[in-house]
């Protein structure tokens, strides 16, 4: 308690020295407090001990592996709202939708970068912000992808896309959180309002609505299962 600012505190837990020291370093740098497990007893431990801002997990783990410690940190009312980004093994949608099932808040697949990381930690602390107006939320610009809230005008590679209320509000959540996953219910939640009515199965009408008129289908991707994403690198990509 006081004004004095606590660093915010990261758990990581992953066996593999390099990636964990390697994130150490760039996490340290962005002024967390980094505390490492390299096995899973010992990071749940560590994640009941310090209650972290945020725990980062790695899936293959001797002990427990990262399902067990994220659903045990799910369970467990002290801890059950931490934010947790899993690190999963290239494309393993199984996985994937597994953590996220679990209540993971997001995931990031082997290879990553730092930077990379770096986003989705980000992006993943400040979502608890969405509904607040406290960080610009009306105007979002992904690679050639713009939605502005003020000329409520969407446009993508310098074309309008001519969206509904509706649709317009998905995509601007979307493009304010590039590379995130979006389960269909938090889509729900951030197109309800000023007299919008959504049901839930409507994300996927919608999503399909959005998808030909950006006339762009790689641009958001379908996590099966869970939801959407979308992608900031084929926003970024010139078209040949
Ligand atoms: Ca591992």
């Amino acid at each position: 308690m006081g004004s004095i600012e606590m660093r915010p505190k990261v758990v990581l837990v992953e066996d593999e020295t390099d990636i964990s020291e390697a994130l150490g370093y760039s996490l340290r740098a962005e002024g967390y407090d980094v505390l490492i497990a390299d096995e899973g007893y010992r990071g749940l431990d560590l994640i009941k001990r310090n209650r972290p801002r945020i725990a980062i997990l790695d899936i293959m783990l001797p002990g427990i592996d990262g399902f067990e410690i994220c659903r045990r940190v799910r369970a467990d009312i002290a801890t059950k709202d931490i934010p947790i980004i899993m690190l999963t093994a290239k494309d393993e949608q199984t996985d994937i939708v597994l953590g996220l099932g679990l209540g993971a808040d997001d995931y990031i697949t082997k290879p990553f970068s730092t930077a990379q990381l770096l986003a989705r930690l980000r992006a993943v602390l400040g979502r608890g912000k969405l509904a607040s107006d406290d960080e610009n939320p009306d105007y979002a610009e992904v690679g050639e992808l713009i939605v502005d809230k003020e000329r409520y005008e969407a446009t993508f590679r310098g074309r309008r896309l001519g969206l509904t209320a509706t649709e317009f509000r998905i995509l601007l959540a979307m493009a304010l959180r590039p590379d995130c996953v979006f389960r269909r219910d938090e889509l729900l939640n951030s197109s309800v309002g000023e007299g919008v009515f959504v049901i839930d199965r409507n994300i996927d009408v919608h999503m399909r609505s959005i998808r030909k008129k950006l006339g762009c289908h790689k641009l958001i991707t379908t996590i099966r299962g869970v939801g959407y994403r979308l992608e900031s690198s084929e926003a970024a990509a010139r078209q040949a």
